[in-house]
Parts: C-alpha cells; structure tokens; sequence
C-alpha cells in the first residue's frame, strides 16, 4: 500500500501537470469509486472548478478548487495517471477527470479499494488524522510526550493515522529497526531518548524514501509505469530470515495487530516497562 513516500512522490508527479487546469467533467467507470457518494453527485460538485493547488496530506492526495477540495486515497493498487484526451484505453481505469487543455487525470486502481470524494471542508477529513512527521513543527519532544501517553504497543500505535498522519506497515518497522525498539514494546514504556531516536528515524526513513521516489513491491507505479527505488535501501521489511544489516542475526517476521512484522530480536530486545 502506498505510505507517504509513496504519495507524495505521486503529487509532486501529477501536480504541475493538472495544477491550474480546470475540471470539465467526471466519469465514473466503476460505481463504488466515489462511494459513499453517487458518482452522479461527484460529477456535479467539481465540474467546471480550476485545481488551484495538488497537495499530501497523510496518505491523502488533495485536490484544492475554488470551492472544496477532492481528496483521493490510492489504499492498496491505485495510480493517477495523466494522458492527453483519446488515450483512455488502458484497463483497470476506475474514473477519469476531463481537463481544460484536452487533458485527462485518470485513476487506475486494479484491486478497487481506492476511492474518490469531494469534502466543502476539509476539517471533517483533518481531524482524523494526526501530525505529519516531516514538519518541522513535529518536535522529537512532541512524539515522546505522544508515546508516554499511550498504554498501546508501539507498531499499532504509529499505524494509527490519527496518532501519526502518513506510516504504513513498511515505513514503521524500517523506523523501528533504525531507533532500536522492538515492535511490540509498549509506547509508554519507550524512554525518552528512545523516543528522540524514532523521531530521528521516522524522518529519516522517510526522506531517504523520498529521494528515491518511494518503495515498489507489487503496484506501486508514478507516472509513465516509473517505479520508486527504495526497496533497495529496506533494511528489515520483507527480508526475513536474512541477516540483520547490523548484527547479522537472522530477521525474525511475527505478526502484530494483524500485521506482518519484521525485526531483529538481537538488536530490539523487548524491554520491561521500567528499563529501556
Ligand atoms: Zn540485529
């Protein structure tokens, strides 16, 4: 599933190619992409509003018009792809926004679990999710203070999106490797520099993902079929039983809050609540 990385190498894609162009119309090609919403309503809402601005929040992409905001979530397989009008042919298009300048912005999303929607305001949206983790107004001090606050295990809790807006299963077991904290520690139990160690790792991970435009493992594409590169640069996800980049002991995978989760038991020992 695309995490941060992976969204906001798409907006910083798509953005300049669609940014300023006006939406002359919408179709859906699947019924339930605008769910809960009629795509009928959809279609209304946004025809004939400018794209004043194509930003990330969390794992959302946002669409600024003059009136409201579209906000699309890609979940496990969708893609935005930009095509000059008549290109339409590709399969597994779910929806397809006509453009001034004879452009369109297409959403192709194989497993479906994708979805379109239009908000008047977008604090209903914003209230549900927690800080981005690269602003600068995310303080090391600010996640500690988060932590001891929490009686929940550490990986559930950064899943959470109203806790920390934009972590998914890859970027949260790479950030927990890098700070040394095994998976399943409860987050108040995690000391305080441990806390300013996983700041550090968060953005890190993050930003170096960035760089090389995200992790692709199975459908992660941007732009003409590109693929980020990252998954080079994994150094616990996906690779259990290889050994652990630091200590060489083999990558352990269990699962947590019904998620796979890998780690090294050697280099994040499970700690009490009193010794971190
Ligand atoms: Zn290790």
């Amino acid at each position: 599933m695309p995490e941060l990385p992976e969204v906001e190498t798409v907006v910083r894609h798509i953005g300049p190619l669609v940014s300023g162009r006006s939406i002359e119309g919408f179709t859906a090609h699947w019924h339930k992409v605008t769910a809960p919403e009629t795509a009928e309503r959809f279609a209304a809402q946004v025809t004939g509003q400018r794209i004043e601005t194509f930003v990330r929040r969390g794992k959302f992409i946002l669409l600024q018009l003059e009136h409201g905001w579209v906000h699309i979530h890609l979940r496990m397989t969708g893609q935005l792809l930009v095509a000059d009008n008549g290109q339409k042919s590709n399969a597994h298009i779910r929806a397809s926004f006509d453009l001034s300048g004879m452009r369109s912005l297409l959403f192709k999303d194989t497993r479906k679990f994708g979805r379109i929607g239009y908000l008047n305001d977008l604090a209903i949206l914003m209230d549900k999710l927690g800080p981005e983790p690269l602003e600068s107004s995310f303080t090391p001090h600010q996640l500690a203070n988060m932590l001891h606050g929490s009686r929940r295990q550490v990986k559930p809790l950064l899943l959470d999106q109203s806790f920390i807006a934009g972590l998914g299963n890859i970027y949260v077991d790479e950030a927990l490797f890098r700070a040394r904290i095994h998976p399943a520690t409860a987050a108040r139990a995690i000391s305080t520099v441990k806390a300013h160690r996983l700041h550090r790792a968060i953005q890190e991970v993050l930003t170096e993902s960035i760089r090389l435009k995200g992790t692709t493992f199975r459908s992660f594409r941007f732009g003409a079929d590109q693929s980020g590169e990252f998954r080079q640069s994994l150094q616990i996800f996906g690779r259990m039983g290889e050994p652990c980049p630091n200590c060489g002991t083999k990558i352990s995978k269990i699962r947590i809050a019904q998620r796979g989760t890998h780690f090294c038991g050697r280099c994040q020992r499970k700690i009490g609540a009193h010794n971190s």
